[in-house]
């Protein structure tokens, strides 16, 4: 035996799949535009942070510069720069009173400062360039690329770097050669505007990497948070929606195979039932039988008592019949005052005494809702299936025992 299996995908749950899709990538694109842009303002602050030691920095040696350098006291330890006696510059002194001063130039003031702040807050700088008087000034692999883009114009250049010490965020921007440097950097033939070098101001990104991470876990829980919301009540709304068009859907339903004014089951219900019985009957090779009924004289009562009692009989006829058959007999209205019964499994002499049964049952019922005193009888055609018959010729036999139960004499039932 070959069974087919068909899916049907309900249309509100495939609405639902694609409003939820739309839904998230709506919400998630927004969230990662947020985590974006707070990214973005975290690194824009750390290259103003950095933009503005470089600009203190600049002003510090621009100071010293303006001086042609500083001199102080030298200490125990404290050096003279050795490339100052090569350029002819003084670089320690003797006051009258004999105190030794030694020449702090920009660049050893940078280094100094540096120093400094690099044990405060492990912010470091440092000065460099592409032709070195110092060769422990020579840039790195980031300062050198950064120098390169100077020298093509850029003015300043950043970027994150990881090292074992923890990840860095690296800035550096140019240094200019102005006339006041020419005293000892004479000797590389650089005009005032020339990039002679850049200073590069390297500050921890930990601190910032941990305020990233915690954007992220938060647009994180804030988009798994909005989409449960937003999904939950989208199937919340559809679910209600669904079961109020399967409730409408099932009234149609039940209006649509209902005679109204009877509540049996309409012609059409009626019709197809009888089909499906007929095909089973012949497959099974069971018995099948119609009952088509007719009041008898139906006019006269309209005429008599007037067409609104004439419909409370109608009701009381479709009340005896649906309290009279069973629940697998398919009874319903035919049109008019005609009704019929399709009968399944049942024996030619049941089927008869079923339908004298119905016809007694009526022709003793004075009282019909409403409409009391009104006696009415009925005629029942009875036609039992045999080999030759279609759905067809079935019909056409109950209507014509039907008729001849009305030819001989109305209120009584004709088996064919
Ligand atoms: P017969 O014994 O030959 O069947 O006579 P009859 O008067 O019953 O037959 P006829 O076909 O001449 O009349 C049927 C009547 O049924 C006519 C029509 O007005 C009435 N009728 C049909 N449907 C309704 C209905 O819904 N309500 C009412 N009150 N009357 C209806
Ligand atoms: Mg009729
Ligand atoms: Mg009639």
């Amino acid at each position: 035996m070959k069974f087919r299996i068909k899916r049907k995908i309900n249309p509100l749950a495939l609405f639902y799949l694609k409003i939820s899709l739309v839904i998230s990538l709506v919400i998630l694109a927004v969230y990662a535009g947020i985590y974006q842009r707070n990214n973005r303002l975290l690194l824009d602050a750390l290259r103003q942070q950095a933009a503005s030691y470089y600009d203190l920095i600049v002003r510090v040696r621009h100071w010293n510069a303006g001086y042609g350098g500083v001199y102080v006291e030298k200490k125990i330890g404290m050096e003279a720069n050795p490339y100052l006696q090569e350029v002819g510059v003084e670089a320690e002194k003797e006051t009258v009173d004999g105190t030794l001063l030694l020449l702090k130039t920009p660049a050893m003031m940078t280094r100094e400062i540096s120093t400094i702040l690099s044990d405060v807050n492990k912010i470091q700088f440092r000065i460099t360039s592409l032709q070195l008087l110092n060769q422990e000034n020579a840039p790195d692999a980031f300062e050198q690329r950064a120098l390169e883009k100077f020298v093509d114009g850029e003015d300043e250049f950043w970027k994150l770097e990881s090292r074992d010490s923890g990840p860095v965020f690296r800035y550096m921007a140019p240094l200019f050669f102005e006339q006041s440097c020419d005293k000892c950097h004479f000797n590389f033939n650089y005009n005032p505007g020339d990039v002679r070098g850049g200073i590069s101001v390297t500050i921890p990104f930990s601190p910032t990497a941990a305020v990233m991470n915690d954007n992220r876990l938060t647009i994180i829980s804030l988009s798994f948070l909005t989409l449960t919301l937003l999904l939950g009540s989208t199937y919340i709304m559809l679910n209600t929606l669904g079961n109020k068009l399967d409730t409408v859907q099932g009234a149609l339903l039940e209006a649509s195979i209902r005679d109204e004014l009877t509540g049996l089951h309409n012609r059409r219900y009626l019709m197809t039932r009888f089909n499906e019985e007929f095909e089973r009957a012949r497959r099974k090779g069971t018995t099948l039988g119609l009952l088509m009924m007719d009041i008898d004289h139906f006019k006269v009562v309209n005429d008599n008592y007037g067409h609104p009692a004439g419909d409370e009989v109608l009701r009381s006829v479709g009340q005896i019949l649906a309290s009279m058959l069973r629940d697998y007999d398919v009874g319903g209205r035919y049109g008019g005052e005609e009704f019929a019964v399709v009968l399944a499994e049942t024996t030619p002499a049941d089927m008869v005494r079923l339908a004298e049964r119905i016809r007694e049952v009526i022709e003793t019922r004075e009282d019909h809702g409403n409409a009391t005193g009104i006696h009415i009888t009925i005629s029942i055609g009875v036609a039992v299936l045999n080999d030759t018959d279609t759905t067809e010729t079935l019909l056409q036999r109950a209507d014509s025992a039907l008729y001849r139960a009305k030819d001989e004499g109305r209120n009584r039932t004709v088996l064919v």
